[in-house]
């Protein structure tokens, strides 16, 4: 990347070393906050200031506005995945259904899924009503088949998804005609379109909930790590040990994600998956005449190495998918610094899928981390003898579950039984994933099966290959 920022104005130091993301280079950084100044009690602290920890600031100070609440976070509010993401504000939930249901029954994966299509207008509405001001556009999602075998795959999963509650109007099958007239992706034999999903610009969700939860009198404190969360002691105070003091709270609520590994006990808990994004100029009229996507829609392909998109409110495409998936011992990227050969990938994807973007400059390249639990389902818990909480294993699906999250988390904290505390995700209990090396050989694994599944599939092979099946069954998905 180059060292002038969009203006031509020098990049600040974060971004000339790669970073965090395109999204903060449009809007800047934000100013940042102070940290922990010292012990403190609380009756809720929050680990973690991403969308899981605003909207559950944001809910639980709703409900109950004398609560003390804080929010610890190790960077600065929006630092992860939340202030780096696609941009799909999608019902799309991690995990597989089968699960979900055997644990609580069919008609409760059902609801679940429901209460992610009313949280993508949750979302939309809280804003709207807050004044944030995120780029939000809910022109629905397109899930493209670019070879036979995803063509067919395409169509399995909507068949399948008939039966667990989408109904036509949920997703459908788009004659070659109407896709065409919304977005010319070169090679698309089939396509299903949702309208359950919003483009967002993540950066200014995240930065805009940090001004709304401290505008409501939640303290979030910048620079400030926790090291350890320790249940309730003695005294009945659940504690979060920082390298600014200790904090103690009635509860103390994990929502660390993909840096939950960094957490004292916690390490094999969710592994941290890479995901990566480039970003266009902003493209001339006659590209976009060429593409269309006059209607916004997100973008994804139905590859086994999928790839997500989206125009963005000033022109240009974010593309992103999964790059080197992940660092030996858990580690996390730097600043959201990218490798070369990632940025490689995504540029061949994009001017694969859109031949027009062939002469496009690639503006900026960036990555972040996702946190994917062993059975890859996310979870949302609290338990009251302890007084410790969490929610997130995303994997790839975190825009809209945090905001279910953080509506869920208020109603265990209050101790209230809801519709939501009913959800089949609540309380579940999830194995460790294994120690190193083994869970580098795995993740290595899985990912160059799941290439050399995309590679044969793009040779004209009618079927799902043989190696994704291989590439499931060793990831526990
Ligand atoms: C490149 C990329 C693209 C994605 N695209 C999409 C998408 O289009 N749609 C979608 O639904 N999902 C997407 N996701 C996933 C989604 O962004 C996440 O699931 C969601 O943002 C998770 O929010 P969170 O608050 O749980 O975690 P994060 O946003 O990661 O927040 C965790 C916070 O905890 C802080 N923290 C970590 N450790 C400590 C500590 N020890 N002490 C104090 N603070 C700590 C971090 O600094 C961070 O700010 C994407 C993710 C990535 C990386």
């Amino acid at each position: 990347m180059s060292g002038k920022g969009l203006n031509g104005t020098p990049l600040t130091r974060d971004f000339a070393n790669g970073g965090v993301s395109f999204w903060y280079r449009q809007i800047g950084l934000p100013a940042r906050r102070d940290a922990l100044p010292g012990a403190r009690d609380y009756d809720v602290a929050i680990v973690g200031g991403g969308y899981t920890g605003m909207w559950t600031a944001y809910y639980l100070k709703k409900s109950q506005p004398d609560l003390r609440i804080a929010i610890l976070e190790k960077e600065f509010a929006g630092f992860g995945a939340s202030g780096r993401n696609g941009g799909w504000l999608s019902a799309e939930f991690a995990g597989s259904r089968e699960r979900h249901a055997r644990a609580r029954g069919r008609q409760a994966m059902i609801d679940l899924q429901h209460a992610m299509f009313t949280s993508v207008d949750e979302v939309i509405e809280v804003t709207k009503a807050e004044g944030i001001d995120a780029d939000i556009h809910k022109g629905g999602l397109i899930h493209v088949a670019t070879n036979a075998a995803q063509n067919r795959r395409l169509h399995q999963e909507l068949a399948e998804l008939r039966t667990w509650g989408f109904a036509e109007e949920d997703m459908r099958l788009l004659t070659k005609e109407e896709q065409e007239s919304r977005i010319s992706v070169a090679g698309a034999l089939s396509a299903t379109y949702s309208p359950h999903c919003a483009r967002i610009q993540p950066a200014k969700l995240a930065v805009g909930l940090a001004r709304v939860v401290e505008g409501l009198g939640v303290d979030i404190f910048e620079g400030t790590t926790v090291s350890e969360i320790r249940p309730r002691g003695a005294d009945g105070r659940a504690t979060a040990v920082t390298d600014r003091g200790t904090v103690t709270a009635e509860y103390v609520i994990r929502a660390t994600e993909g840096f939950t590994a960094g957490i004292r006990g916690q390490h094999r808990q969710w592994l941290p998956m890479n995901s990566s994004m480039i970003v266009t100029e902003p493209l001339g009229e006659e590209v976009w005449e060429r593409i269309g996507w006059g209607g916004f829609e997100l973008l994804g392909d139905e590859a086994h190495a999928y790839c997500y998109a989206q125009r963005t409110a000033d022109g240009r495409i974010a593309i992103g998918g999964r790059g080197v998936p992940y660092r030996f011992g858990s580690r996390t990227d730097v600043r959201g610094a990218t490798q070369p050969q990632t940025v490689a990938a995504l540029h061949k994807i994009l001017t694969t899928l859109f031949p027009a973007t062939a002469g496009a400059k690639i503006q900026h390249s960036w990555c972040g981390v996702l946190g994917v639990p062993r059975d890859w389902c996310s979870t949302v818990h609290v338990d009251h003898r302890t007084g410790l909480g969490w929610a997130g294993g995303y994997v790839g699906s975190g825009v809209t579950t945090t905001n279910l999250a953080g509506r869920t988390l208020r109603d265990l904290v209050l101790r209230r039984e809801t519709e939501l505390t009913g959800l089949p995700w609540v309380g579940r209990q999830v194995r460790q994933w294994e120690p190193e090396p083994l869970r580098w050989i795995g993740v290595q694994m899985i990912y160059a099966l799941f290439r050399a599944a995309d590679r044969h599939e793009n040779a004209q092979m009618g079927r799902t290959s043989a190696y994704a099946r291989v590439a499931n069954l060793i990831s526990g998905r």
